[in-house]
Protein backbone atom coordinates (compact mmCIF):
# COMPACT_ATOMS: atom_id res chain seq x y z
CA UNK A 1 0.00 0.00 0.00
CA UNK A 2 1.64 3.26 -1.28
CA UNK A 3 0.15 4.72 1.85
CA UNK A 4 0.91 2.40 4.66
CA UNK A 5 3.31 4.43 7.15
CA UNK A 6 5.44 1.11 7.21
CA UNK A 7 8.40 0.32 5.44
CA UNK A 8 7.63 -1.29 1.95
CA UNK A 9 10.76 -3.20 0.80
CA UNK A 10 14.45 -3.00 0.71
CA UNK A 11 14.57 -1.03 -1.65
CA UNK A 12 12.75 1.46 0.29
CA UNK A 13 15.17 1.07 3.11
CA UNK A 14 18.18 2.18 0.75
CA UNK A 15 16.58 4.96 -0.29
CA UNK A 16 15.67 6.42 2.80
CA UNK A 17 19.16 5.99 3.84
CA UNK A 18 20.37 8.23 1.10
CA UNK A 19 17.45 10.94 2.46
CA UNK A 20 17.85 10.23 6.15
CA UNK A 21 19.11 14.16 7.25
CA UNK A 22 22.76 13.38 9.29
CA UNK A 23 21.83 16.78 11.67
CA UNK A 24 19.50 18.23 14.08
CA UNK A 25 19.56 21.33 12.00
CA UNK A 26 18.95 19.53 8.66
CA UNK A 27 16.15 17.68 10.33
CA UNK A 28 12.86 19.45 9.31
CA UNK A 29 9.70 20.39 11.56
CA UNK A 30 9.54 18.59 15.05
CA UNK A 31 10.83 22.46 16.32
CA UNK A 32 9.95 21.39 20.21
CA UNK A 33 11.81 18.04 19.95
CA UNK A 34 14.73 19.22 18.46
CA UNK A 35 15.51 22.29 20.99
CA UNK A 36 15.32 20.05 23.71
CA UNK A 37 17.26 17.37 22.37
CA UNK A 38 19.40 19.70 21.65
CA UNK A 39 19.70 21.07 25.33
CA UNK A 40 20.42 17.55 26.77
CA UNK A 41 22.96 16.26 24.50
CA UNK A 42 24.88 19.70 24.55
CA UNK A 43 24.77 19.66 28.47
CA UNK A 44 25.75 15.87 28.34
CA UNK A 45 29.09 17.42 25.93
CA UNK A 46 29.92 19.87 28.25
CA UNK A 47 30.20 17.55 31.36
CA UNK A 48 31.69 14.77 29.59
CA UNK A 49 28.96 11.71 29.98
CA UNK A 50 26.64 10.14 28.38
CA UNK A 51 23.24 11.65 27.61
CA UNK A 52 20.21 10.51 29.37
CA UNK A 53 18.10 7.71 28.01
CA UNK A 54 15.56 8.60 25.51
CA UNK A 55 12.25 7.43 24.13
CA UNK A 56 10.55 8.28 20.73
CA UNK A 57 7.26 7.81 20.63
CA UNK A 58 4.99 7.86 17.77
CA UNK A 59 3.73 6.92 14.80
CA UNK A 60 5.28 5.01 12.17
CA UNK A 61 7.54 6.93 9.35
CA UNK A 62 8.04 10.32 11.27
CA UNK A 63 11.58 10.01 11.90
CA UNK A 64 12.48 8.03 15.03
CA UNK A 65 14.94 5.96 14.22
CA UNK A 66 16.51 9.08 11.60
CA UNK A 67 16.57 10.62 15.18
CA UNK A 68 18.50 7.97 17.21
CA UNK A 69 20.66 8.46 14.86
CA UNK A 70 21.38 12.27 14.75
CA UNK A 71 21.55 11.30 18.78
CA UNK A 72 24.76 9.46 17.86
CA UNK A 73 26.47 11.34 15.20
CA UNK A 74 25.72 14.58 16.63
CA UNK A 75 28.01 13.05 19.83
CA UNK A 76 30.40 10.95 17.52
CA UNK A 77 29.64 8.07 19.46
CA UNK A 78 29.23 4.85 17.62
CA UNK A 79 25.65 3.43 17.46
CA UNK A 80 24.15 -0.12 17.70
CA UNK A 81 20.66 -0.92 16.50
CA UNK A 82 18.81 -3.58 17.91
CA UNK A 83 14.70 -4.68 17.65
CA UNK A 84 12.21 -5.30 20.04
CA UNK A 85 10.26 -8.51 18.33
CA UNK A 86 14.07 -10.05 18.15
CA UNK A 87 14.89 -9.94 21.89
CA UNK A 88 12.84 -12.77 22.69
CA UNK A 89 15.10 -13.92 26.07
CA UNK A 90 17.39 -11.98 28.78
CA UNK A 91 20.16 -13.76 26.96
CA UNK A 92 19.57 -11.56 23.43
CA UNK A 93 19.89 -8.57 25.21
CA UNK A 94 22.95 -9.52 27.79
CA UNK A 95 24.55 -10.63 24.85
CA UNK A 96 24.22 -6.89 23.38
CA UNK A 97 24.53 -4.92 26.60
CA UNK A 98 27.91 -6.73 27.42
CA UNK A 99 29.71 -5.86 24.22
CA UNK A 100 28.73 -2.14 24.03
CA UNK A 101 31.84 0.40 24.12
CA UNK A 102 32.14 3.13 26.56
CA UNK A 103 29.54 5.96 25.58
CA UNK A 104 27.91 3.82 22.65
CA UNK A 105 24.10 4.88 21.93
CA UNK A 106 22.10 1.33 21.90
CA UNK A 107 18.57 2.12 19.49
CA UNK A 108 15.87 -0.46 20.56
CA UNK A 109 13.19 0.21 17.72
CA UNK A 110 9.40 -1.25 18.59
CA UNK A 111 11.09 -1.24 22.35
CA UNK A 112 7.66 -2.33 22.89
CA UNK A 113 8.05 -5.81 21.79
CA UNK A 114 10.78 -7.06 23.61
CA UNK A 115 9.84 -9.56 25.94
CA UNK A 116 9.23 -9.50 29.99
CA UNK A 117 12.78 -10.59 31.30
CA UNK A 118 14.65 -8.61 29.01
CA UNK A 119 12.83 -5.82 29.84
CA UNK A 120 13.50 -6.36 33.70
CA UNK A 121 17.35 -6.57 32.79
CA UNK A 122 17.38 -3.15 31.00
CA UNK A 123 15.96 -1.67 34.10
CA UNK A 124 18.89 -2.59 36.24
CA UNK A 125 21.10 -1.85 32.93
CA UNK A 126 19.59 1.66 32.44
CA UNK A 127 20.26 2.85 35.93
CA UNK A 128 23.12 1.31 37.25
CA UNK A 129 24.66 0.30 34.26
CA UNK A 130 24.86 -3.06 35.34
CA UNK A 131 23.62 -6.53 34.68
CA UNK A 132 22.94 -9.59 36.87
CA UNK A 133 23.44 -12.80 34.68
CA UNK A 134 22.19 -16.57 36.24
CA UNK A 135 24.60 -19.11 36.20
CA UNK A 136 23.66 -22.54 36.60
CA UNK A 137 19.72 -23.49 37.14
CA UNK A 138 17.40 -24.44 40.09
CA UNK A 139 18.43 -24.66 43.74
CA UNK A 140 22.03 -24.03 42.92
CA UNK A 141 21.30 -20.91 40.63
CA UNK A 142 23.57 -17.93 41.10
CA UNK A 143 23.35 -14.66 40.27
CA UNK A 144 26.55 -13.28 38.81
CA UNK A 145 26.83 -9.18 38.41
CA UNK A 146 28.20 -7.70 35.64
CA UNK A 147 29.68 -4.06 34.95
CA UNK A 148 28.50 -2.41 31.79
CA UNK A 149 30.32 0.35 29.89
CA UNK A 150 27.93 3.50 29.94
CA UNK A 151 25.53 4.14 27.57
CA UNK A 152 22.72 5.73 25.80
CA UNK A 153 19.58 3.93 25.39
CA UNK A 154 17.59 5.63 22.73
CA UNK A 155 14.25 3.50 22.31
CA UNK A 156 11.28 3.95 19.79
CA UNK A 157 8.14 2.79 19.90
CA UNK A 158 4.35 3.51 18.34
CA UNK A 159 2.83 2.63 21.34
CA UNK A 160 4.22 4.07 24.24
CA UNK A 161 0.94 3.10 26.27
CA UNK A 162 1.95 -0.51 26.27
CA UNK A 163 5.88 -0.04 27.81
CA UNK A 164 5.66 -0.57 31.65
CA UNK A 165 5.99 2.36 34.10
CA UNK A 166 9.03 1.67 35.22
CA UNK A 167 10.59 1.30 31.91
CA UNK A 168 8.94 4.56 31.12
CA UNK A 169 10.04 6.02 33.95
CA UNK A 170 14.05 5.00 33.53
CA UNK A 171 13.99 7.44 30.05
CA UNK A 172 15.67 10.85 31.10
CA UNK A 173 13.19 12.34 28.35
CA UNK A 174 10.55 11.46 26.51
CA UNK A 175 9.71 12.78 22.85
CA UNK A 176 6.47 12.66 21.00
CA UNK A 177 6.67 12.91 17.76
CA UNK A 178 3.89 15.04 15.52
CA UNK A 179 2.58 14.39 12.00
CA UNK A 180 3.97 17.45 10.05
CA UNK A 181 2.45 20.29 8.85
CA UNK A 182 1.92 20.97 4.88
CA UNK A 183 5.18 23.58 4.69
CA UNK A 184 7.45 21.36 6.78
CA UNK A 185 6.69 18.27 3.94
CA UNK A 186 7.53 20.64 1.71
CA UNK A 187 10.77 21.31 3.07
CA UNK A 188 11.12 17.22 3.34
CA UNK A 189 10.04 16.94 -0.16
CA UNK A 190 12.03 19.74 -1.80
CA UNK A 191 15.26 18.03 -0.52
CA UNK A 192 14.44 14.69 -1.44
CA UNK A 193 13.79 16.18 -5.20
CA UNK A 194 17.01 17.32 -5.20
CA UNK A 195 18.59 14.40 -3.95
CA UNK A 196 16.75 12.52 -6.84
CA UNK A 197 17.82 14.72 -9.09
CA UNK A 198 13.79 15.31 -10.22
CA UNK A 199 13.10 19.05 -11.72
CA UNK A 200 9.81 19.62 -9.92
CA UNK A 201 7.99 23.01 -8.91
CA UNK A 202 6.83 24.29 -5.64
CA UNK A 203 3.08 23.71 -6.43
CA UNK A 204 3.38 20.47 -7.38
CA UNK A 205 5.89 19.65 -4.31
CA UNK A 206 2.55 21.54 -2.25
CA UNK A 207 0.42 19.09 -4.27
CA UNK A 208 2.46 15.81 -2.65
CA UNK A 209 2.82 17.36 0.69
CA UNK A 210 -1.26 17.52 0.84
CA UNK A 211 -1.71 13.70 0.22
CA UNK A 212 0.74 12.40 2.83
CA UNK A 213 -0.62 11.77 5.59
CA UNK A 214 2.09 14.27 7.49
CA UNK A 215 4.24 11.76 7.11
CA UNK A 216 8.08 12.12 5.90
CA UNK A 217 8.50 8.50 4.64
CA UNK A 218 4.98 8.15 2.77
CA UNK A 219 5.90 11.79 1.13
CA UNK A 220 9.19 10.61 0.20
CA UNK A 221 7.15 7.46 -1.35
CA UNK A 222 4.98 9.65 -3.24
CA UNK A 223 7.82 11.57 -4.57
CA UNK A 224 9.46 8.52 -6.10
CA UNK A 225 6.00 7.64 -7.64
CA UNK A 226 6.29 11.06 -8.96
CA UNK A 227 9.55 10.51 -10.24
CA UNK A 228 8.41 7.22 -12.36
CA UNK A 229 5.76 8.92 -14.09
CA UNK A 230 7.76 11.82 -15.26
CA UNK A 231 10.72 10.00 -16.33
CA UNK A 232 8.34 7.76 -18.04
CA UNK A 233 5.69 10.60 -19.38
CA UNK A 234 7.56 14.23 -19.15
CA UNK A 235 8.95 15.69 -22.65
CA UNK A 236 11.68 17.40 -20.96
CA UNK A 237 13.86 15.50 -19.29
CA UNK A 238 15.17 17.88 -16.60
CA UNK A 239 18.68 18.45 -16.13
CA UNK A 240 19.85 15.87 -14.21
CA UNK A 241 17.71 13.63 -17.02
CA UNK A 242 15.20 12.14 -14.10
CA UNK A 243 12.63 14.09 -15.27
CA UNK A 244 10.31 17.20 -14.82
CA UNK A 245 7.10 17.39 -13.04
CA UNK A 246 4.29 19.68 -12.38
CA UNK A 247 1.05 19.75 -10.97
CA UNK A 248 -0.77 17.76 -13.34
CA UNK A 249 1.90 14.93 -13.54
CA UNK A 250 1.70 15.08 -9.78
CA UNK A 251 -2.05 14.53 -9.77
CA UNK A 252 -2.16 12.04 -12.84
CA UNK A 253 0.33 10.03 -11.24
CA UNK A 254 -1.34 9.63 -7.77
CA UNK A 255 -4.74 9.28 -9.22
CA UNK A 256 -3.26 6.11 -11.06
CA UNK A 257 -2.18 5.01 -7.54
CA UNK A 258 -5.61 5.78 -6.16
CA UNK A 259 -4.43 8.13 -3.46
CA UNK A 260 -7.21 11.51 -3.79
CA UNK A 261 -6.76 14.91 -2.71
CA UNK A 262 -6.49 14.65 0.81
CA UNK A 263 -4.63 11.38 0.75
CA UNK A 264 -6.92 9.34 1.58
CA UNK A 265 -6.45 5.52 0.63
CA UNK A 266 -9.14 2.89 -0.58
CA UNK A 267 -10.16 1.93 3.04
CA UNK A 268 -10.48 5.63 4.21
CA UNK A 269 -12.67 5.90 1.48
CA UNK A 270 -14.79 2.74 1.78
CA UNK A 271 -15.44 3.50 5.35
CA UNK A 272 -16.53 7.32 5.07
CA UNK A 273 -18.67 5.84 1.96
CA UNK A 274 -20.64 3.52 4.14
CA UNK A 275 -21.09 6.20 6.94
CA UNK A 276 -22.66 8.60 4.87
CA UNK A 277 -24.35 6.95 2.29
CA UNK A 278 -25.61 3.75 4.37
CA UNK A 279 -26.10 5.74 7.84
CA UNK A 280 -26.67 9.15 6.56
CA UNK A 281 -23.66 10.41 8.35
CA UNK A 282 -24.22 8.83 11.39
CA UNK A 283 -24.07 8.02 14.22
CA UNK A 284 -22.87 4.31 13.89
CA UNK A 285 -21.35 1.95 15.97
CA UNK A 286 -17.76 1.21 15.38
CA UNK A 287 -18.60 -3.17 15.06
CA UNK A 288 -21.53 -2.13 12.78
CA UNK A 289 -18.93 -0.43 11.13
CA UNK A 290 -16.01 -2.56 10.63
CA UNK A 291 -18.74 -5.50 9.55
CA UNK A 292 -19.90 -3.55 7.16
CA UNK A 293 -16.53 -2.94 5.41
CA UNK A 294 -15.51 -6.07 6.11
CA UNK A 295 -12.21 -5.06 8.42
CA UNK A 296 -11.49 -5.77 11.71
CA UNK A 297 -12.79 -3.07 14.10
CA UNK A 298 -9.15 -2.96 15.89
CA UNK A 299 -7.94 -2.15 12.40
CA UNK A 300 -10.74 0.66 11.58
CA UNK A 301 -10.28 1.87 15.61
CA UNK A 302 -6.15 2.42 15.11
CA UNK A 303 -5.23 2.84 11.99
CA UNK A 304 -8.46 4.47 10.12
CA UNK A 305 -9.91 6.76 12.24
CA UNK A 306 -7.09 8.39 13.64
CA UNK A 307 -6.35 10.02 10.44
CA UNK A 308 -10.29 10.93 9.49
CA UNK A 309 -10.35 12.76 12.80
CA UNK A 310 -7.40 14.34 12.26
CA UNK A 311 -8.11 15.93 8.78
CA UNK A 312 -11.85 16.93 10.31
CA UNK A 313 -13.91 14.20 8.30
CA UNK A 314 -15.24 11.84 11.42
CA UNK A 315 -16.12 12.65 14.50
CA UNK A 316 -15.89 9.99 17.93
CA UNK A 317 -19.16 10.50 19.88
CA UNK A 318 -20.59 8.26 22.78
CA UNK A 319 -23.18 7.05 20.23
CA UNK A 320 -20.43 6.35 17.43
CA UNK A 321 -18.94 7.80 14.39
CA UNK A 322 -20.69 10.69 12.62
CA UNK A 323 -19.48 12.28 9.39
CA UNK A 324 -18.83 15.90 9.69
CA UNK A 325 -19.65 18.20 7.29
CA UNK A 326 -16.26 18.54 5.56
CA UNK A 327 -16.80 14.79 5.17
CA UNK A 328 -20.36 15.54 2.77
CA UNK A 329 -18.38 18.54 0.89
CA UNK A 330 -15.41 15.99 0.08
CA UNK A 331 -17.70 13.24 -1.10
CA UNK A 332 -19.86 15.75 -2.99
CA UNK A 333 -22.73 14.62 -1.33
CA UNK A 334 -25.45 15.94 0.90
CA UNK A 335 -27.09 14.42 3.82
CA UNK A 336 -30.94 12.57 3.18
CA UNK A 337 -33.33 15.14 5.11
CA UNK A 338 -35.74 13.15 7.63
CA UNK A 339 -38.56 12.84 5.19
CA UNK A 340 -36.40 11.18 2.40
CA UNK A 341 -34.95 8.36 4.82
P1 LIG B 1 9.35 3.54 11.92
O1 LIG B 1 8.79 3.73 13.28
O2 LIG B 1 8.37 3.00 10.91
O3 LIG B 1 10.69 2.88 11.85
P2 LIG B 1 10.49 6.15 11.96
O4 LIG B 1 9.62 7.04 12.78
O5 LIG B 1 11.68 5.54 12.60
O6 LIG B 1 9.59 5.04 11.34
P3 LIG B 1 12.32 7.12 10.00
O7 LIG B 1 12.75 5.79 9.45
O8 LIG B 1 13.24 7.85 10.87
O9 LIG B 1 10.90 6.98 10.66
O10 LIG B 1 11.94 8.11 8.80
C1 LIG B 1 11.29 7.68 7.63
C2 LIG B 1 11.79 8.48 6.42
O11 LIG B 1 11.35 9.81 6.50
C3 LIG B 1 13.30 8.55 6.25
O12 LIG B 1 13.61 8.43 4.88
C4 LIG B 1 13.69 9.93 6.67
O13 LIG B 1 14.73 10.40 5.87
C5 LIG B 1 12.44 10.71 6.41
N1 LIG B 1 12.27 11.71 7.46
C6 LIG B 1 11.68 11.51 8.64
N2 LIG B 1 11.67 12.64 9.37
C7 LIG B 1 12.27 13.57 8.61
C8 LIG B 1 12.56 14.95 8.81
N3 LIG B 1 12.19 15.56 9.91
N4 LIG B 1 13.22 15.60 7.84
C9 LIG B 1 13.56 14.96 6.71
N5 LIG B 1 13.31 13.65 6.44
C10 LIG B 1 12.68 12.97 7.38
Amino acid sequence: ELLAPELESDAELAFEGALRPASLSEFVGQVKVRGQLQLLLTAATMQGRTPDHILFAGPPGLGKTTLAMIVAQEGNRPLRMASGPAIQHAGDLAAVLSSLVPGEVLFIDEIHRMARSAEEMLYLAMEDFRIDIMVGKGAGATSVPLELAPFTLVGATTRAGLLPNPLRDRFGFTARLEFYADDELEQVLTRAASLLGLDIDREALAEIAGRCRGTPRIANRLLRRVRDYALVYSDRSGPSGAGTADIHSVRAALELYDVDALGLDRLDRAVMQIILTRFNGGPVGLNTLAVSVGEESETIEAVVEPFLVRIGLLTRTPRGRVATPDAWQHFGMHPASAGTL
